[in-house]
């Protein structure tokens, strides 16, 4: 649990350097009904930030797995307009908007995976234009995390006070154990932003992953692609950070230029079900086979959710001294585990990650090489011998990661 004073510094923080929230502008937090007391210390401090208005979006997940169990699917799949529209209601009025993830990873094993899919489904249809706006960054967005005891009790099952390590881990990794974690995180975003630079600079065509569990893989980057790190723009010009912690650097693959295979190095967690130890075969971009030991139809239903899940939205180069990956903690929340390792997501690609994106038709997106999809989810690919190279147009090659680290 975190204390009051870490509450007020963590609000603090999501408030100035993530949503970087402005004076007059409306907030709405996603907050797990169990964590009232971080609603609380989040509506308190945007006041002191100037929010105009403060609204809660309570998430109970116990009554998800109710519903989930008791309701038809086909009820479930109908998601009500008022639903829709208060997340419309969003980006008509500007606001920021902070999502505390903090799930149970696995509250939904007992329940068929095909009903979760069909729903999740549904609800991504649905909200198509918050989340395409939200991608494009039509609104200043963050996505952060708070201890919550059932979550904790899956990171450390054996402990008596797994929620206070969990605490203390997202302390750290959000540097709250300092004592000027806005500053920290000023230096921090320096830091990638040098990366992103560098690989700006050298505009690869593609990029080579290697590694001794069997991963070989090309990913072909889209044309006029952007590498992004911690800090982007939003639409009306302001900087902001979606993801806290974020130790990342990524782009958008060629949604026709993927070959190879790649094996997964660390489990997700996909609509509170497990995949692990999985296995893609891509060719020209397209998924083509796949296996897993863990969780294969929740793989094969998001595989399958439309023509975009069948390819890469994104590719993020994370090394494995990132403080998230050196504290050896499996989360088991894609928000921690994916800054512990490179990986590639299935799905949407962000048009951030293209020259002027923002302001491209779909088509136009489309011809550069920028994936459409519902979804958006992340897997992890890193390992400790990881090589990643770098190549360009003319052939030359640059070597960007030995044995899992950043050489450059
Ligand atoms: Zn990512
Ligand atoms: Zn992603």
């Amino acid at each position: 649990m975190f204390d009051k004073e870490i509450l007020r510094k963590f609000a603090d923080l999501v408030l100035s350097i993530g949503v970087n929230l402005q004076k007059g502008q409306g907030l709405e937090l996603a907050c797990p009904v169990e964590k009232r007391e971080v609603a609380e210390a989040f509506t308190e401090v945007a006041y002191s930030h100037g929010a105009k208005i403060v609204r809660i979006r309570w998430e109970d997940e116990v009554i998800d797995k109710i519903n989930y169990s008791c309701a038809d699917e086909q009820t479930l799949c109908e998601i009500p307009k008022w639903y829709v529209d208060s997340k419309n209601y969003l980006m008509e009025k500007n606001f920021c908007y902070v999502a505390i993830a903090a799930d149970d990873p696995s509250i939904f094993k007992d329940i068929p995976s095909d009903k979760i899919a069909a729903v999740a489904k549904a609800r991504s249809q649905a909200l198509k234009k918050f989340s395409d706006c939200v991608m494009a960054n039509g609104i200043r967005w963050c996505v952060v995390s708070v201890p919550t005891p059932s979550w904790a009790k899956q990171v450390f099952p054996d402990a008596k006070n797994a929620e206070e390590l969990l605490a203390k881990a997202i302390i750290k990794t959000m540097r709250l154990d300092k004592d000027n974690p806005t500053l920290e995180w000023k230096k921090h975003i320096e830091t990638l932003d040098k990366r992103a630079e560098f690989l700006n600079k050298h505009a690869f065509s593609y990029l080579k992953f290697k590694s001794k569990n069997g991963t070989d893989l090309l990913v072909g980057l889209a044309d006029e692609h952007v590498w992004l790190s911690a800090k982007e723009k939003a639409k009306d010009g302001v900087s902001f950070v979606a993801n806290m912690p974020t130790e990342e650097v990524f782009t958008a693959p060629h949604k026709d230029r993927v070959d190879g295979v790649l094996y997964s190095s660390m489990p997700l967690c996909e609509n509170g079900q497990i995949i692990d130890d999985f296995k893609i075969t891509f060719k020209k971009g397209k998924i083509v086979d796949f296996s897993a030991k863990k969780g294969y139809a929740t793989l094969k239903n998001l595989i399958e959710t439309d023509q975009g899940t069948r390819r890469l939205g994104e590719v993020a180069l994370i090394g494995k001294n990132s403080p998230i990956a050196e504290s050896k903690i499996l989360f088991f929340n894609t928000l921690f585990d994916e800054n512990a390792s490179c990986h590639l997501a299935i799905g949407k690609a962000y048009p951030t990650n293209i020259k002027n994106g923002e302001n491209l038709s779909k088509k136009e997106l489309k011809d550069l090489g920028a994936n459409d999809s519902i979804e958006h989810v992340d897997f992890m690919i890193g390992t400790n011998d990881l090589s990643v190279i770098g190549v360009k147009k003319n052939g030359e090659e640059i070597r960007l990661f030995n044995d899992g680290e950043w050489i450059i």
